[in-house]
């Protein structure tokens, strides 16, 4: 039974950790072209990590999701993962990843523990790939895709921002690349987090209920039951193993079951991806070293302050000047 429960009685079971900031893509709707990243002081060591790891899963969360950046550029990731995926009272890790160190690190990633894992693809074009991530490497990333697919994962599953006019023409073969491997895909509506250099949001933004109504003229879609506690939902694909998911941060209907909270790479507790209400954990655990039960009881108390919903405009300039790199997305 979990411990965190926030004053609308919602129950946190699940962490998202942005393990590092750093990337070797720069995707344009998540970073701009010449990022500064932070200072290595700034960021939670993996020795820190692990121990707030511990700390949320013996106060009842059961699922990590391992995030950035990009988690698998961050040095020695592996022995977090080991870790962790020790952990007892842990049911689900699982990593989200864009895919282009996956050659190297799927099977290690599988005999760490980790169950599932999401693998960014915006496009099949070699060049438009280039053009979304501003790095040409479309063919590494889908040899990744192979080598999760040989690792054996219980789940892998695609995620896919759309933007109008740059990769909305794909939706259809996106899916039917997801369903030849038979994997999930996930399309995710763009965040208004952070500050974009090459688009205006308001002009790129494309919705789920676009995508759906494309894919609806070439594929029958059942709606599925699944709850995930978030801004998902799933359907299923008829007559294939493949479930197309629609992650819309932008509707506020999941705000009410939201059971997440995340970790940013610098120690902060944001206890919503929309807004700022949040606890500084890495001053906590720097000034007062392996001290578990005062880390603890100061996640208990952040519970106080999860509000109650998020507050995205992709019609205003945001006001959350983070970058999801930094967040976990
Ligand atoms: N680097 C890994 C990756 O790309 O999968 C993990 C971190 S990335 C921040 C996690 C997810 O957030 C990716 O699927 C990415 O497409 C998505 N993302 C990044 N910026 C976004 C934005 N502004 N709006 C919506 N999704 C975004
Ligand atoms: Fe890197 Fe992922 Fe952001 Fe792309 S979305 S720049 S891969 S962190």
């Amino acid at each position: 039974m979990t411990k965190l429960i926030d004053n609308f009685n919602r129950k946190v079971t699940y962490l998202r950790m942005s393990v590092t900031d750093r990337c070797d893509f720069r995707c344009v709707y998540c970073m701009t072209e010449k990022m500064r990243f932070l200072p290595r002081n700034q960021v939670l060591t993996l020795e820190e990590l692990e121990f707030l790891g511990r700390a949320f899963v013996e106060l009842g969360v059961n699922k990590i999701r391992i995030t950035g950046g990009e988690p698998l550029v961050r040095n020695n990731i592996l022995t977090l993962l080991q870790s962790l995926g020790k952990l007892s009272g842990l049911t689900e890790l699982v990593i989200t990843t864009n895919g282009s160190q996956l050659t190297k690190m799927a099977e290690q990633l599988r005999a760490a523990g980790v169950k599932r894992i999401n693998i960014s693809l915006d496009s099949l074009k070699a060049e438009r790939f280039e053009k979304m991530t501003r790095v040409a490497k479309l063919d590494q990333v889908l040899a990744g895709i192979d080598a999760a697919i040989n690792a054996g994962f219980e789940a892998i599953k695609l995620n896919t921002v759309i933007l109008k006019n740059r990769n909305d023409d794909e939706i259809n073969d996106l899916v039917a690349f997801a369903i030849d491997k038979a994997i999930d895909i996930s399309f995710i509506e763009e965040m208004p987090l952070g500050v974009v250099s090459d688009h205006q949001r308001s002009e790129t933004f494309y919705s789920n209920q676009q995508v759906l109504k494309k894919l609806e003229k070439s594929y029958t879609l059942i709606e599925s039951i699944k709850n995930t506690g978030g801004p998902s939902k799933y359907y299923n694909v008829i007559d294939t193993n493949t479930r197309v998911g629609f992650i819309s941060p932008h509707s506020h209907n999941f705000c009410d079951t939201c059971n997440r909270v995340r970790l940013t790479t610098e120690g902060r507790l944001l206890l919503c991806l929309g807004q700022e209400h949040s606890i500084d954990l890495k001053h906590i655990i720097r000034a007062n070293p392996d001290n578990m039960s005062l880390v603890k009881q100061a996640i208990i108390n952040a519970m106080d302050i999860k509000p109650k919903g998020h507050d995205f405009d992709i019609n205003q300039s945001p006001e959350i000047i983070r970058y999801m790199n930094m967040t976990g997305g």
